[in-house]
Parts: structure tokens; sequence; C-alpha cells
């Protein structure tokens, strides 16, 4: 079975809406992680609204998407876009060998080896593809791509080679709790669908790291995002751009936004770049003329009413504090795993919510309480038998496109071990 993406209605996706509008970004944010070129019309006036059929620019039928193949939706769900590019789909089986929550690189990985494998494969995701890689803009350090490639390419690629072996992917869908029992997992997704299977992988990654400051719900997606902002790069044209954090995938966005912005600064709390930052991104940012590095400093408020104008950044040695306006603030902090379904079903965790796998459920000599069977659990097992953790989300990971590959695969290896010895 194949899932190749209907070609004809996602060339050339136009969005007409209005600047303050975080569905837009949503909108924006989903079609770039799929890889799918899309054009953003910001309507500047009521006059502009009514040339595409609508009464202003607060009509509430706004964001309003436009398929070339001449479908119109009016503020259309993410679901409603997914089922509009045939990617919307259910279960073909009513139970399966393997599932596989998340569909990020360890996701996608574990789909292919699954797959190719013989493996009645299913792969849940509750966005787009790719996970966190999808906003990189160039990942330069994945094996065979010596130019780099964009995220979104490398997990188009993937969803292409893994629905090539057969394997199904469930989009716009998300796991909410499993059940364990004889043998099998049962997973319940958000819409009520459950998906049996004989083995199962979490691959679940982590989510954003927010700034924990008053007013930034209200300014996600109009004026605060989170991640490199890929899909937002080409509107920054000529304008100062803030980012805060000081790793790679900061550093990384920074560069991006360098080629367009007037200027980029970078907000970083520690005192230099070298303690966060690969040596290959350093270089770069610190010869490309219109990046200014603030280290020692963090935001300690954002701003405004309808949508972020100003945000204060506090010195953290002098403690003095001053006023920057803008737009548009990028928020590339690193993660952490969303792991409270893994308390209900008795998963084991660490401090901070990552999965426990394989030999680090043992201490002092002795197997955590929770696991139950005489044998050792496979690596990247959990403590529950045939549920496998891979990727970001697990205890003691890397937080590398690779190592995220690359326990994707491994866990399929164990999942085939667990299929036939138990
Ligand atoms: C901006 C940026 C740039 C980066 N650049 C690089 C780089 O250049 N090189 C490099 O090696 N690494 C890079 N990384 C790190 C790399 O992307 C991650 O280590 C990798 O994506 C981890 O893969 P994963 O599959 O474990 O998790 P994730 O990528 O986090 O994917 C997890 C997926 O699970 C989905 N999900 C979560 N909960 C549920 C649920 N309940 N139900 C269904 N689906 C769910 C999420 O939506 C997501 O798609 C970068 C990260 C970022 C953010």
């Amino acid at each position: 079975m194949t899932d190749k993406v209907p070609v004809h209605p996602t060339a050339g996706v136009k969005i007409f809406g209005r600047s303050a509008s975080a569905q837009a970004y949503a909108m924006r944010d989903f079609l770039q992680r799929c890889d799918i070129p899309f054009e953003w019309i910001e309507l500047k006036n009521d006059e502009q609204g009514r040339e595409i059929g609508i009464d202003g620019v607060n009509d509430p039928r706004l964001p309003v998407c436009l398929f070339s193949d001449g479908t119109r939706l009016e503020n259309p769900t993410i679901r409603q876009i997914t089922e509009k590019l045939g990617w919307f789909r259910n279960p073909s089986y009513s139970e399966y060998d393997l599932a596989i929550y998340g569909a990020g690189p360890a996701g996608l990985s574990a789909a292919v080896y699954g797959a190719s494998e013989g493996l009645k494969t299913v792969v849940v995701e509750r966005w787009a593809l790719g996970g966190q890689a999808a906003s990189s803009p160039r990942i330069e350090n994945y094996l065979g791509f010596p130019a780099g490639i964009s995220g979104a390419e490398l997990a188009e690629r993937a969803r292409d080679q893994a629905c090539k072996f057969g394997a199904e992917i469930l989009l716009g869908r998300e796991g909410l709790r499993g059940e364990f029992s004889n043998g099998k997992s049962v997973g319940i997704l958000a819409d009520g669908t459950k998906l049996v299977a004989r083995t199962a992988i979490c691959a679940i990654g982590i989510q954003y790291r927010r700034l924990g400051l008053p007013n930034e719900d209200k300014f996600t997606g109009v004026g605060i995002y989170y991640g490199a902002g890929a899909s937002e790069a080409s509107f920054c044209l000529n304008e100062e751009i803030l980012l805060v954090g000081g790793g790679n995938s900061a550093g990384q966005a920074a560069l991006h936004f360098a080629k367009v912005a007037r200027k980029v600064t970078m907000i970083v709390r520690g005192d230099a770049l070298r303690d966060t930052l690969s040596a290959y991104l350093i270089e770069r940012i610190y010869s490309t003329p219109n990046i200014e590095v603030l280290t020692n400093t963090e935001v300690t408020a954002v701003n405004g009413d309808e949508y972020l104008t100003s945000i204060t950044i506090t010195n953290r040695r002098t403690g003095e504090s001053k006023a920057i306006e803008t737009r548009r603030l990028f928020v590339c902090i690193g993660g952490q795993p969303h792991t409270d379904w893994a308390v209900e079903v008795g998963v084991a965790r660490d401090e901070a919510g990552y999965l426990i796998t394989g030999p680090d459920l043992q201490a002092d000599g002795k197997w955590h309480a929770k696991w139950p069977l005489d044998r050792s659990p496979y690596y990247l097992e959990t403590n529950i038998p045939g549920l496998f953790a891979a990727g970001d989300v697990r205890h003691n990971s890397i937080k590398r496109c690779a190592s995220a590959v690359g326990e994707g695969a491994m866990a399929v290896a164990f999942a085939h071990r667990y299929l036939t010895n138990g």
C-alpha cells in the first residue's frame, strides 16, 4: 500500500489572512514542515478582503486557503487541510504488528525499518512530519548530505520511503494514552480511535520549552514563535529579528534569518556561545556582520495588546533592563518531554519526564521495581515489555537527528526479538 501525496492540490497553496493571526501562522508552519510550497498574502485593509469575497480584515472566515485546483477553505482546521491534501486516513487494520507514536526522525526511521522488514506498521503523528527536525532550515551534520538538507525535505523523503514499504501514516492524530495487557498495546487517540498492536515504539520527542513569562500564551503565533521559524524567514526582509537561545538550533536559525533580515540579535543567558554551540556554527556566527550576540542576557517581559510590540531584556550581571521594539521573537531554548500519560500506565520516567529504557532500568545491580519479567529488558525497551522508546523522549538520548534515526532502527530490531522470543 502506498500513500503518495497527490501533487495537484499542493502546488501553490495561497493563504490570505491578517497580520496578527495565530491560525494563519499555524497553517504556514504546518505547510512549511510538510514541504509544501505556499504563498502568504497579508491583507492590509478591508478592500483587499472584499477582493477575495469576504467582508474585511476582521471577517471570521479568515484565514482563507486557496488551492490550485480551485478549492477554497475558509478558516480551516489543520485536519481539514490534511484531508484536502489526501493525507488524512483511518487505520486499515484492526491489529498491527508495530505501532509507532511520533513521526519525527526516530518514528520515521522505525517506520522504514519496520515496514521494510515485513511488520504491519502504523505511525501516529499529531501534527506534521519530521518533528523538531522539520523546523530546521538546514541540517548540515546528517550523514550523506554534505551540502545540508532542510529538515522538511528530509522528513518528506523518509515519508516517501516508509510508505513505499507499506507503512501507514496517520497524520493529525494524537496518541493520548495506552493500555498494555496480554501482549498487546492499545493506543487511545484523541479522536477516540483505538489502535491495537503487538508491540509499540514511543518516539514522541520533546516539545519546545517556553520562556515562562506572563502574556506569552497570548502572543504565541502573533509575535512569539518557537523553533527556528523556518516558515517565517522570508517575511523578515530588512527587519530586525530577536532570537532567544544559544544552542545549535538557535545558531542555525540566526544564520538563516541573517540572509534576509537587516539585523539578528541573539539573546543568550550564558557567558559565551562556545559552551553551547558546535564549532562550525560559532565561527559562522561571529563572521556574519549582521548578527549580534548578547550574552548574560534574558528576556524578562513580552509586551503588546493584540500582538507583540516589544520585549524587555535584562542583563543578568548588572540587573539593567531595557525595552526593545519588535514584532517577532523566535524562541529556541530546547525542549522537554510531555509524558504525563506514562505515569498513568506505570511507565518508568526520570525526574525530567524522559522514559527510562534497557540498562538504565537497573540500579545497584537490581532491576527497576516495575520490571516484571525474569529476562533483562532489551536495549530501548521500557519497563513495559514490548513497549520501546526511541529518540529524544528517551532518558540519556543524544538529541541529534542521526541518533534518533539510529534508535528508531534499533528499536525495530528489538521489537522483532520481542515478537519472536517474548
Ligand atoms: C530548530 C532545530 C534544529 C535542529 N538542528 C539539528 C541539526 O542540525 N542536526 C541534528 O543532528 N539535530 C538537530 N536538531 C535536533 C533534532 O531535530 C532532534 O534531535 C530530532 O528531531 C529528535 O527526533 P525524535 O524523532 O526523537 O523527536 P521529535 O523530532 O521531537 O519528533 C517527535 C514527534 O512526535 C510527535 N508527537 C508528540 N507527541 C505525540 C503524541 N502524543 N501523539 C502523536 N504524535 C506525537 C511530535 O509532533 C513530533 O512530530 C534540531 C532541532 C531543532 C528544534
